[in-house]
Parts: C-alpha cells; sequence; structure tokens
C-alpha cells in the first residue's frame, strides 16, 4: 500500500521529477522524452547503452545511468514498458554517433516498444543492437532458455555492458560482451506477501500464511509454484541448488552474488540468508569474487529475495571491477585514472545544468500527418465517436481487466487500455478529418501513451485499420472496414507473432474479422454488418478461458492462467462491441 501519492496518473511524472532533481550530480531527464540521461553523455564515438522498462523496480532501470553504468533509460508507467516512442526519443537524445546497445528484461511489451525504436533508428541509419536479459531460471525450462524473463541478474548485465562501452569499445564488442554475460548469470526466488500498484486498494496476489512462491516475477506475477515456508537456511539451500542445477557449461568456479530484496524484505534477513548461501558455494568448489547484498531489483513493495550467480571469466572480471558512478551503484575501480569525470574532465554540457522543471512534459501528443487535407464527413465523425465510445467501455470494464491480467500476468492491462483510449480520443477532440485520418491520429496517440504489450499491438491495430480506410470518407462502408479490420488483424501478427489458440486478444478479433468479411459481402449496412459479426468475436473471447497461454508475459505461468478468460481478448471485445454501438449510432 502506497502512502506518498498525489494521483496515480501523476504518479510516473512526479517520481522522474523528483529523481532527476535529486541526481542532477549524475544524470539529466531527456527533455520531452520519459527517461533519463547520463551527465555528459552522449559522448562523441561511445557506444550508448540504453536500458529501461516499467517503474516500480528501483534501482532499476534508471538508478544505474552514469559514467560507466548505463548511458540512458526509457521509464515506464508502474510495470508497464515504455512506448516505442519514448524508448526512440530516449535512444536518439543518448546517440553518439557510435551505434545504441539496448538492453532490458525479455517481456513481450519490453521487446515490443524498444524493437520500434530499434527499427526506427535503423531506419534512420544508426547501428542499434538488442540483447535480452534472460537470467530467471524458473520462468522457463533449460531448452526454452531463450523464453526466461529478466530479473536481478539484469544489474550484470548493465554493468557490463556499461564498462565496455565506457572503455570505448566497438558496437560488435559491447554487444557480444554484453550477450556473454547473460550467458553466464542466473538467478532464482521467492516471494513471502504480493505488492500493489499505486492507487490499488488489493495487492497483485497474496500468499497463504505460512507458504511461499517459488520463482517470483517482479511484476506481482506470482510465483511458479507455492510451497510451504522454511527456514532461511533451506531458502538458501533451495535456491543455490536450483542456481547451480543450471551452471553454464565451462563456467569456470569464480562467482560474483548477488542477494537481492524485492522492496518489502528488510536487508537484515538478506543477510541472514547470504550467511546460509556462503558456504553452500564454498562448499560446492566456487570461489566468490564479490557478493553484494541490497536492492537492485524490486517489484514495489513486494516481500521475498532472489539470489543470482554470474559466472566470471577474465573479460567479465574486468568489467564487472570497473570504475562506475551512478545513484544507485558506485565504485572505484583498478581503471580510475583512465576515467575523466572524477578527475574534473567531464564533459558537463549546458544542458546539465537547466533546472529539470523546464524539461518537464513526456510530449505525449505528437502530430501527424492527420491534421491537414482532407476534410472528413459523416465517417470521420462516426471513426471519433468510436473511440469515444471504446474509452468509456474500457473505464467500465478497467478493474476486470486489472483482475483477469493478474491471474498470470502483472495486473495492468485494465489501467494501460484506459491510457491508451483516453490519449486516443483526446487525440481526435476537436479534429474534423476523415475517418482513416482519425484512427491513425487515434493510434498513435494510443500506442505513444499505453505502453505494454497491448499498448504496442492495439495501437499498431488502430493505426493499421485507420490506414486501410478509403481516402474518402464517401467511400467508407461496410466492405471498407472488413478490409480495414483484416489489415488490423494482420499489423498485430506482424508484430507479435501469435496465433489464434495462444490465448492473446487474436482469439476475439480473428474470428471477428472471418465474420465481418462474410457479412459484409452480404450487401448489409455497417451497423447491421458489424451487429452480425459481434456473436463471433464473443464465441472467441469466451474460448479463451479454457486456453494455455503461448505468448506474452503470461505464457510463464500457463497454467495459472487456465480457467481464466484472456485479458487482451476481453478488452478487445469491449472494443469492437463499442465500436459497433458508435456505428450504429453514425449510420441511422
Ligand atoms: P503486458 O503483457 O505488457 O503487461 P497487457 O497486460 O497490457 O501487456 O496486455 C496483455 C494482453 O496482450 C494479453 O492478454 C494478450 O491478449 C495480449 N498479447 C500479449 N502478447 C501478445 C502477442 N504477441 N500477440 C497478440 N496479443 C498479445
Ligand atoms: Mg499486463
Amino acid at each position: 500500500m502506497q502512502r506518498m501519492l498525489n494521483d496515480a496518473a501523476s504518479f510516473r511524472e512526479e517520481m522522474i521529477d523528483g529523481y532527476a532533481t535529486a541526481n542532477r550530480r549524475f544524470l539529466r531527464r531527456v527533455p520531452g522524452a520519459s527517461g533519463v540521461i547520463a551527465r555528459g553523455a552522449p559522448r562523441a564515438g561511445r557506444v550508448s547503452v540504453v536500458v529501461g522498462g516499467g517503474s516500480g523496480h528501483y534501482p532499476a532501470f534508471y538508478g544505474l545511468v552514469g559514467e560507466g553504468m548505463a548511458t540512458a533509460a526509457a521509464i515506464g508507467d508502474v510495470f508497464t514498458s515504455p512506448s516505442g516512442e519514448q524508448a526512440y526519443r530516449v535512444a536518439k537524445a543518448a546517440d553518439g554517433g557510435a551505434g545504441i546497445l539496448f538492453t532490458f528484461g525479455n517481456y513481450a511489451g519490453d521487446v515490443m516498444n524498444f524493437g520500434m525504436a530499434e527499427g526506427r533508428l535503423r531506419a534512420e541509419g544508426t547501428d542499434a543492437r538488442t540483447v535480452l536479459v534472460t537470467d530467471d531460471v524458473l520462468s522457463a525450462e533449460p531448452e526454452e532458455a531463450d523464453r526466461r524473463r529478466g530479473i536481478a541478474g539484469g544489474f550484470y548485465v548493465f554493468k557490463t555492458a556499461g564498462a565496455s562501452a565506457a572503455r570505448g569499445d566497438s558496437l560488435d564488442t559491447v554487444e557480444a560482451l554484453t550477450r556473454h554475460a547473460n550467458d553466464r548469470v542466473r538467478t532464482a526466488g521467492v516471494a513471502f506477501a504480493g505488492c500493489t500498484i499505486p492507487g490499488q486498494t488489493e495487492p497483485l496476489f497474496t500468499v497463504d500464511p505460512g507458504r511461499m512462491e517459488i520463482g517470483l516475477g517482479i511484476h506481482g506475477e506470482p510465483g511458479v509454484r507455492t510451497a510451504e515456508q522454511v527456514p532461511a537456511r533451506e531458502i538458501a539451500k533451495l535456491l543455490v541448488d536450483t542456481l547451480l542445477a543450471e551452471a553454464p557449461a565451462g563456467g569456470g568456479n569464480e562467482v560474483a552474488v548477488l542477494v537481492n530484496g524485492l522492496g518489502g524484505t528488510k536487508y537484515e534477513e538478506l543477510f541472514v540468508l547470504y550467511s546460509g548461501v556462503a558456504p553452500l558455494l564454498a562448499e560446492a568448489g566456487l570461489a566468490v569474487h564479490e557478493a553484494q547484498i541490497g536492492e537492485f531489483v524490486t517489484a514495489l513493495d513486494m516481500a521475498g529475495c532472489s539470489l543470482t550467480l554470474f559466472w566470471l571469466d577474465d573479460d567479465l572480471e574486468t568489467l564487472h571491477d570497473a570504475t562506475a558512478s551512478s545513484p544507485a551503484y558506485s565504485r572505484i575501480g583498478p581503471d580510475i585514472e583512465r576515467v575523466g569525470f572524477l578527475a574534473g574532465a567531464a564533459t558537463a554540457s549546458g544542458a546539465t545544468e537547466s533546472p529539470t522543471g523546464t524539461e518537464r512534459g513526456t510530449g505525449t501528443t505528437e502530430p501527424t500527418e492527420a491534421t491537414v487535407e482532407a476534410v472528413g464527413g459523416v465517417a470521420g465523425e462516426t471513426a471519433r465517436m468510436a473511440l469515444r465510445e471504446a474509452l468509456a467501455a474500457i473505464r467500465a470494464a478497467e478493474a476486470e481487466l486489472g483482475r483477469l491480467d493478474a491471474a498470470a500476468g502483472d495486473g495492468d492491462h485494465g489501467a494501460g487500455m484506459v491510457r491508451g483510449f483516453t490519449a486516443a480520443s483526446g487525440a481526435v477532440e476537436g479534429f474534423s478529418g476523415t475517418a482513416r485520418q482519425s484512427f491513425v491520429h487515434g493510434g498513435t496517440a494510443f500506442q505513444n501513451a499505453a505502453g505494454g504489450a497491448s499498448g504496442a499491438l492495439v495501437g499498431a491495430f488502430l493505426i493499421a485499420v485507420g490506414g486501410a480506410l478509403p481516402a474518402s470518407d464517401e467511400e467508407v462502408d461496410a466492405r471498407a472496414y472488413a478490409a480495414a479490420l483484416a489489415a488490423g488483424l494482420a499489423a498485430i501478427q506482424r508484430y507479435g507473432g501469435a496465433q489464434p489458440g495462444d490465448k492473446t486478444l487474436i482469439d476475439t478479433l480473428a474470428p471477428f474479422v472471418g465474420a465481418l468479411g462474410d457479412a459484409a459481402n452480404g450487401g448489409l449496412g455497417l451497423a447491421e454488418t458489424w451487429a452480425a459479426a459481434l456473436p463471433a468475436a464473443r464465441a472467441g473471447m469466451l474460448a479463451t478461458t479454457r486456453m494455455t497461454p503461448k505468448v506474452g508475459r503470461a505464457s510463464r505461468l500457463a497454467e495459472r492462467a487456465v480457467g481464466f478468460q484472456d485479458p487482451g481478448a476481453t478488452s478487445m471485445y469491449e472494443v469492437l462491441a463499442a465500436f459497433g454501438r458508435a456505428f450504429g449510432a453514425g449510420a441511422a
């Protein structure tokens, strides 16, 4: 339960403001974007390391921005990836001409949104690469190690990347070393109590007294299994055994060790845990190069901890020991002579001195092609009504969508969709363009504001629907919408790669698109055509209850999701039904 809150909607903005103002000696805000950049960055000819993800994990990710650490961080809402637009703007501000390395935890929303930023940078001629953090051994079997999610071990991956970039390595080298670090880091964790999102009253999950969750997520996802709570020394044994069973081939016998508190566990308890871990590592013949105990990746106020082992070799040890200076982590290493910033050679630009107050605002409203040209008619008016109806429907369903998403996901689906449609309706308010322009304009605002997997996908859907509608409102009819919805479905599949049956919003949308096409061929008006297709969408949505998720965040806790309707499939049905109400009214 948070007590330091003004308004949940402005939580992120106020949090970044307070953070950046206090830490001006390390970093500054990126003007017009939701992110921070190291003081003196970008430096010409140096690779920039861009990290990020949702907030609620401090000191991940933006606490690790500074000299010898990450160059910049894109900051999303609580437990929600930053949008592609925000990630792009932060990376753009960090570009020093030698390339960008994105590195972040392997979550569908982050992968899609950072992926969009990476694609845009590449299209502009900037070399951009990505290394995903996949250290959570309990989140997928060894054969599927690349599907594992990123948790506390990300600290070592980011440190490796930042140190490599800081000494002037090429992008090829920074990328290879960062990948190598991820290949040698393993984490396992336990949780004793869930966490509560700012503004909500209930935790995302609860743990029965005397039980604990094994294989926690850092977004309030429950553990992979529950077990009886045991004394600290047995937890130490469980975690050490789990990690040693997954030791990397040829890993050697020297490790760095990180005991991470999730936000609601005292440091003293973590010390007790380590008193059990250290002898077990010695027994297993491992030499501890260095241990760190504290909070490195948190999940709001979640009670629990994780243990990370990082198998070092000469390269990784050098980078591990290199000098670093960031708000949450600093050390002086053997390379201190070479690091100019402490010797007064910091290239503090004028921008670092500007008061953060002038850099406020995340600039979520982008001008688009839609603002000029063709003047819309009835279809444009109806399209805007559809976006407003969708907002009303999603608002009414927000709590239920959050509840469904909390079953195996992170509980943010309702909030993200409300943010998206609020931005979409806001963007077309007072707008008089065509239906095509309204959807493109609204979808762009949606994508920028919503974040998360669904923010990227539903935003892309709205943009694609708009893009496929005729340029003239006169030609917008049932057939045109059937074709446009098919284009929207194709866009979601192109970005997200999901198939029908994977337990996603596709299971609502695909049958709807099929039925809409059939009905449109019957020559009926838009309202009747839409009404004829909605039952197929509803049946598809209901069918997700029995499905096992194959993609996205929920796929890692697949069994927990069975018996719950998919949140994205549910919101997609609400949106389609809301559009239908607008089309019915508009066609009258
Ligand atoms: P996040 O998973 O980033 O927290 P949300 O909670 O907002 O995002 O959205 C979750 C929903 O997104 C899921 O219920 C599912 O319907 C949809 N989804 C996730 N990944 C995909 C994908 N690859 N393709 C289609 N839909 C997806
Ligand atoms: Mg979610």
